[in-house]
């Protein structure tokens, strides 16, 4: 057994986020392990830009109410102990409402060695976020 020595929390990139985003990385698993687990802590209005991810993402949320935009328009609202998962390349957004902090787990795997994991793209724009929101049924 081994207790992982944990990173300085970092800020996420300009590149990647609107608003403040700040982020933990739990876990990164040593090879062959491919595991990925970050705390991800979301300013109010604070979101990624669109991105997908090689073998797809489970967001788990933890605080405030996440907020995972798709392609087709839609725009769910995740609470507390609820999960929502990203298929393998499925362009899609995460973030934070414009009025609360927003607070979770992401959990996706590793590629392989110098593999791109996730596919950074452009900014979500105030219409796509803004977009009416989904509950699930
Ligand atoms: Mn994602």
């Amino acid at each position: 057994m081994e207790f992982i020595t944990p990173q300085p929390t970092r800020v996420g990139p300009a590149e990647w986020f609107t608003g403040e985003v700040w982020f933990d990385v739990v876990h990164a698993g040593r090879e062959p392990s491919r595991m990925r687990v970050n705390m991800v802590r979301f300013a109010p209005g604070a979101h990624t830009f669109w991105h997908h991810h090689v073998l797809g993402q489970t967001l788990h949320v933890v605080a405030g109410a996440a907020l995972v935009g798709t392609r087709d328009g839609v725009v769910f609202e995740a609470h507390p102990g609820e999960t929502v998962t990203c298929p393998p390349g499925e362009e899609h957004w995460h973030g934070a409402t414009p009025e609360r902090f927003m607070e979770h787990l992401a959990l996706w795997e590793g590629s392989g060695e110098g593999a791109v994991e996730t596919t950074w793209l452009e900014a979500v724009t105030d219409e796509q976020y803004h977009a009416p929101r989904t509950r699930r049924s």
